[in-house]
C-alpha cells in the first residue's frame, strides 16, 4: 500500500477538530503560564539537544547527532536541565519540546505522539506536597478559563472544576485492588482526577527520590485524568546525593558513563528538589474529550506514521 502523502494528509484535516485543539492550547498554556508567574516563577527556555537527556523507564530509539565530534541527544525530558536551573534560581518552568521515538505498540494508545510538549517544572527545597498544590491550582485556573472562553458543547461532557485536593492512592493499593493494569480500569471508572502516589522503584527512573520510611518506594506521583483518559502528569522529589544517584543508577543496570556530566554536577552539589511535567497535548485531548491525541494537534508527530 502506499501511504498516502504527509501534504495531502495535512489539506484534509478535520478544520473544527484543529481549531478547537490550538484555541485550547492557545488557553491553557496562557493560563498556565500566568499561575506559575505569579507565583514566581522563571520561564526558562527549552533545551533541544545535550549530551545528557533522561533515561526514561521504557525504552525508546536514543538517536545521537554528532556535533564537531561531540555527541548530542535530543531532549526526551528537560529533567537534569531543571535540576541545574535550580542551582542559580528557585523555582523554574520551561515548555519543553520533547522528542521520543515511542515503540509501535504505543501507536494505538490515544494519548501518545512521538513529539510533544511538556510544562516541566521544579521547585528548590519544596517536596512531593508542595508541587502537587500546584499542579491542582493550575489545573483548576486552565480548566476555569477554558469554561469561560468556549462552548460547553465543544467541549468534553465531563470537564469541570473538580474538588481539590484529588483523591490519592497508593501505587501498591491501586495494585492490589485492581490489578496490574489499575491505571486504565481507575481511569475509566472516574469521574475526577486522582493521584497515585508511592511509586515502586524499579518502576521509576534513577533521578526519584526513595522515601526515607520505606524502602524501595519513591517520593513520586502521576496525576491520572479521569473517564478513561489516563495519565496526565508524572513528577515527584529528586534524589541529589551524588553516592545515591550512583547506587540508583546502578540498580537499574545503567552505565554510569553516560551520566557522568550529572554525577559530576551532582558532587559540585545539586539542591534537593520536586518538580512534574504536565503534558500539553493530553490535556488538550482531555479537555475536548478528543478520541485521539492526534485528532486535536496541527502537526501530529504519529507513531510509525510518516507524517509533518
Ligand atoms: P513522563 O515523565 O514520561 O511521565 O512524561 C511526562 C508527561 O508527558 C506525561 O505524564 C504525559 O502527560 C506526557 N507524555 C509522555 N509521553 C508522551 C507521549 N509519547 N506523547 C504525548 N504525551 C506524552
Ligand atoms: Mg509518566
Amino acid at each position: 500500500m502506499i501511504e498516502a502523502s504527509p501534504i495531502e494528509g495535512f489539506f484534509h484535516r478535520d478544520k473544527e477538530k484543529i481549531y478547537l485543539g490550538t484555541k485550547v492550547n492557545t488557553i491553557i498554556r496562557g493560563s498556565m503560564k500566568r499561575y506559575l508567574d505569579r507565583l514566581g516563577f522563571l520561564e526558562i527556555n527549552p533545551v533541544i539537544i545535550s549530551p545528557i537527556s533522561d533515561p526514561l523507564n521504557h525504552p525508546v530509539d536514543d538517536p545521537t547527532l554528532s556535533y564537531y565530534g561531540y555527541r548530542y541527544r535530543l531532549t526526551k525530558s528537560m529533567i537534569f536541565h531543571k535540576q541545574l536551573a535550580l542551582v542559580h534560581f528557585d523555582k523554574i518552568y520551561s515548555f519543553s519540546p520533547n522528542i521520543r521515538l515511542e515503540p509501535l505498540e504505543r501507536r494505538g494508545t490515544g494519548r501518545h505522539l512521538a513529539e510533544f510538549t511538556q510544562l516541566d517544572l521544579e521547585v528548590k527545597g519544596k517536596g512531593r506536597e508542595f508541587v502537587m498544590k500546584i499542579a491542582e491550582g493550575m489545573i483548576d485556573d486552565a480548566i476555569e478559563n477554558v469554561l469561560n472562553a468556549l462552548d460547553r458543547g465543544s467541549l468534553n461532557p465531563g470537564l469541570r472544576r473538580y474538588k481539590r485536593p484529588f483523591r490519592k492512592v497508593r501505587y501498591l493499593d491501586a495494585v492490589e485492588e485492581y490489578g496490574k493494569n489499575f491505571e486504565t480500569k481507575m481511569s475509566q471508572e472516574a469521574e475526577e482526577p486522582f493521584w497515585i502516589i508511592d511509586i515502586p522503584l524499579m518502576e521509576r527512573e534513577f533521578y526519584d527520590r526513595e522515601k526515607d520510611d520505606e524502602e524501595g518506594v519513591l517520593m513520586d506521583m502521576d496525576l491520572i485524568y479521569p473517564l478513561g483518559y489516563g495519565e496526565a502528569i508524572s513528577g515527584g522529589e529528586r534524589e541529589y546525593k551524588y553516592e545515591r544517584i550512583l547506587q540508583r543508577i546502578a540498580k537499574k543496570g545503567q552505565r554510569k558513563e553516560d551520566y557522568a556530566l550529572l554525577l559530576e554536577a551532582a558532587r559540585l552539589g545539586i539542591p534537593p528538589s520536586a518538580g512534574f511535567g504536565i503534558g500539553i497535548e493530553r490535556f488538550v485531548r482531555f479537555i475536548l474529550g478528543a478520541e485521539r491525541i492526534s485528532d486535536v494537534v496541527l502537526f501530529p508527530k504519529e507513531i510509525g506514521k510518516f507524517v509533518l
